[in-house]
């Protein structure tokens, strides 16, 4: 099917992107990744009262649950949702990486990791207004692949230039002093960005993204969650009456990792591997590990195990990570990259996923628990946070109800699928 042959005069109204189709919107679109909100922070907010534009969006617009892409962790879910496919398609399976070319860890920082390209500067090609908005700067790059638009960070709006970001000096076109890169205040900032950007005409279609920092920190129904949930929810009804078509989803859910003592459960895999095979032999990733570790100690749900000894027996190494408590799940790396759509080129001889309430560590000297400060560890990773909620503010046209709903699916129906 050759239907992308337009010509000069007759601009395009669809794209196809990672063998997907989507339309070029005729109002203003905006996706909202709420980072780390699990759907009970939508629930308890919801009965507490406080968020009546979320209400309303599920009540006349659409509302459903959806699986986040595994590992559940902010990048490959962020990239997930701007590329419309998994990590298969796209090359980002974490964070933070073992690259097994040069034995080095890194940060997944930029778009140098990116496979494949994003929905946005497909619509960006044809015409479309895009804006990039993410809390932290680390996803900036990455979400900005290939994009001629607006991309900037709430951590890093000031200074920001025409060249690099679209737009020059944007704290100043926000009009907001720069919010503590460990606040709530920073996925406000980005929030409040897209809003001035459709006042002031400069995007009609954005990408927002939010941090976890709240989610991290406080249960769903503490007193600083319901706030934050309901200042979202002030800038949601904004977004709405401005004419906007809004999509929230998430990239991954939440939960509590520590005891009832509250200390944090943890069973750390790189102690258990080294005693059992020797220092230096076997390599356990957590992919968790970004620059903002204060909240869960690069703790999470999930960690990749490298076997860096020829002498060490996978099979030992398996039998040996499964038969630790806490352990759901361990996985040989091609095993866990077909069933959990990675990259199988990029994956690690092992997998490991946590049980429901349980943190997967390397050593425990790895990890600065202490930067925790006493409060219980909230984390994600895992397949206990893949549920995620799917919200649109207008109703949708009917889908087919048995294929599986991904967060990535969010533009599909934000562009294509509302009436
Ligand atoms: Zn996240």
């Amino acid at each position: 099917m050759n239907m992308m042959t337009t010509g000069a005069h007759a601009p395009r109204d669809r794209i196809v992107v990672n063998g997907r189709q989507y339309h070029r919107p005729q109002r203003t679109t905006v996706v909202i990744c709420f980072d780390g909100c699990d759907p009970t922070y939508i629930e308890t907010a919801a009965q507490a009262g406080v968020t009546p534009a979320l209400d309303a969006m599920r009540s006349r617009g659409h509302f459903a649950l959806a699986d986040a892409v595994m590992p559940t962790f902010t990048n490959p879910n962020n990239v997930s949702i701007v590329c419309g496919a998994p990590p298969a398609v796209h090359g980002v399976a974490g964070n933070f990486y073992l690259d097994l070319t040069t034995g080095e860890t890194v940060m997944m920082l930029d778009a140098a990791m990116m496979r494949a390209p994003t929905i946005l500067a497909g619509l960006a090609e044809i015409g479309s207004k895009v804006a990039v908005v993410t809390a932290k700067d680390k996803l900036r790059k990455a979400l900005a692949f290939g994009l001629d638009g607006i991309a900037f960070s709430a951590e890093c709006a000031q200074g920001t230039t025409d060249e690099e970001h679209g737009i020059a000096d944007a704290a100043g076109f926000v009009g907001l002093d720069k919010p503590d890169q460990y606040s709530a205040e920073l996925s406000l900032f980005v929030l409040d960005a897209g809003i001035r950007l459709i006042e002031a005409g400069r995007a009609d279609v954005l990408y927002l993204s939010l941090s976890d920092y709240v989610q991290h920190k406080h249960a769903p129904d503490a007193p600083e969650a319901l706030a934050f949930m309901a200042a979202v929810d002030a800038r949601v009804a904004r977004l709405i009456e401005l004419g906007a078509v809004v999509g929230i989803t998430a990239d991954h859910g939440m939960t509590d990792m520590s005891r009832p003592d509250g200390v944090p459960h943890v069973t750390y895999l790189g102690d258990v591997l080294d005693a059992a095979f020797g220092k230096g032999t076997t390599r356990v990733i957590c992919p968790i590990t970004d620059p903002f570790v204060r909240h869960h100690g690069a703790l999470g749900g999930f960690v990749r195990v490298h076997v860096l000894d020829g002498s060490v027996s996978h099979r030992a190494v398996q039998d040996l990570l499964a038969g630790q408590p806490g352990v759901a799940l361990v996985l040989r790396g091609a095993e866990a990259a077909a069933r959990f759509e990675m990259p199988e080129d990029r994956e690690a001889d092992f997998i490991a996923v946590g049980d429901a309430g349980v943190a997967l560590g390397a050593c425990a000297t790895d990890h600065d628990i202490s930067q925790l400060a006493g409060e219980r560890l909230r984390s994600h990773g895992g397949l206990s946070e893949q549920r995620v909620p799917f919200l649109l503010s207008h109703p949708v046209a009917k889908s087919d109800e048995n294929r599986r709903l991904r967060n990535f699916d969010i533009f599909d129906f934000a562009l294509n699928r509302v009436g």
